[in-house]
């Protein structure tokens, strides 16, 4: 599989502080991968630094094959979609005429704003301006604006913070379609989730450093707990996965005395917490 993202010993400085501290990772084209961490951890600066709009201190950073501090801005911009919360649109348009804006800005004929306003779900609002839809719809129409020139390389920076449950679901549906479809897309989250949902792989960030990095199965293997939950008439117990507790379950079967075995799997957050000492808020 070809890396569309790559990036060896990353840093960046904002004065003295080190906000990146040598992070190393790369994306697969036709991957979802997660980049998660709490407030402050680092993940606004990399995904600036990865779409040309900071300059990092040192390391490697390729994006679709070039150097993003490097690049020519408009070509490079032209090739990737990045949806951040300064939205950039406006209130006192509709959502098509919002759209219109940005169609011309790209040299994207406007045909391709019905196809964009289908995929995000929001086709019967095409007229309405955007100051009277909820926060869920406007986020919807930033995403529609963001992949107009049908973007390869998708970054969203919390595409879902501060959005309901239901609203957050749409945004990932359409994600998902897109991705399916062969966008590949970056995502950064506090949200574990919306990780858990979404992504392929995931990326733990802590204070500018990576401390975890794979598919969440293999995480949850890795780092879950080695105990089995089983339910009896006498309530729950928890047992080891060890020789003993093989015994005990075949035992519970044996007398028909058992109701129910769970496997005790950790959330991502959970591993987040053991792996950092912090949460994920
Ligand atoms: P996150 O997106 O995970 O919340 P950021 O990338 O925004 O984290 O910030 C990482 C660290 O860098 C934080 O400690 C933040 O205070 C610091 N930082 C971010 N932007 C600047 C800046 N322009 N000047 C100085 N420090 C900054």
């Amino acid at each position: 599989m070809q890396s569309v993202i790559e990036v060896e010993n990353l840093e960046k400085l904002y004065n003295k502080k080190r906000a990146l501290k040598k992070i190393s990772f790369t994306v697969q084209q036709g991957e979802i991968f997660g980049f998660l961490g709490p407030s402050g951890s680092g993940k606004t600066t990399t995904v600036k630094i990865l779409t040309s709009q900071l300059l990092y201190s040192s390391g490697r950073v390729r994006v679709l094959g070039g150097d993003p501090g490097k690049s020519r801005h408009s070509e490079f911009l032209g090739k990737i979609g990045v949806l951040t919360d300064n939205s950039g649109t406006y209130e006192r348009l509709s959502v098509y005429d919002n759209l219109e804006l940005f169609c011309r800005l790209y040299g994207v004929p406007v045909q391709r704003i019905d196809t964009v306003l289908d995929e995000v779900n929001l086709m019967d609002d095409k007229h309405t301006l955007l100051g009277r839809l909820s926060k869920g719809m406007k986020q919807r129409v930033t995403l529609a604006r963001t992949i107009l020139h049908k973007p390869a390389l998708l970054f969203l920076d919390e595409p879902t913070s501060a959005l309901d449950p239901v609203n957050s679901g749409r945004i990932q549906e359409t994600l998902r379609a897109m991705n399916r479809q062969g966008t590949t897309i970056f995502l950064t989250t506090h949200n574990m989730q919306e990780a858990e949902n979404l992504c392929h792989r995931v990326a733990f960030l802590n204070n500018g450093e990576i401390s975890a990095l794979d598919t969440p199965l293999a995480l949850r293997l890795k780092y879950g707990d080695r105990s089995i939950t089983v339910t009896t008439k006498e309530g729950k117990r928890i047992v080891e996965k060890n020789e003993a507790g093989a015994d005990l379950i075949r035992d519970l079967i044996v007398r028909d005395e058992l109701l129910a075995i769970h496997s005790n799997e950790p959330t991502l957050g959970d591993i987040f917490v053991e792996l950092t000492g912090r949460g994920l808020e």
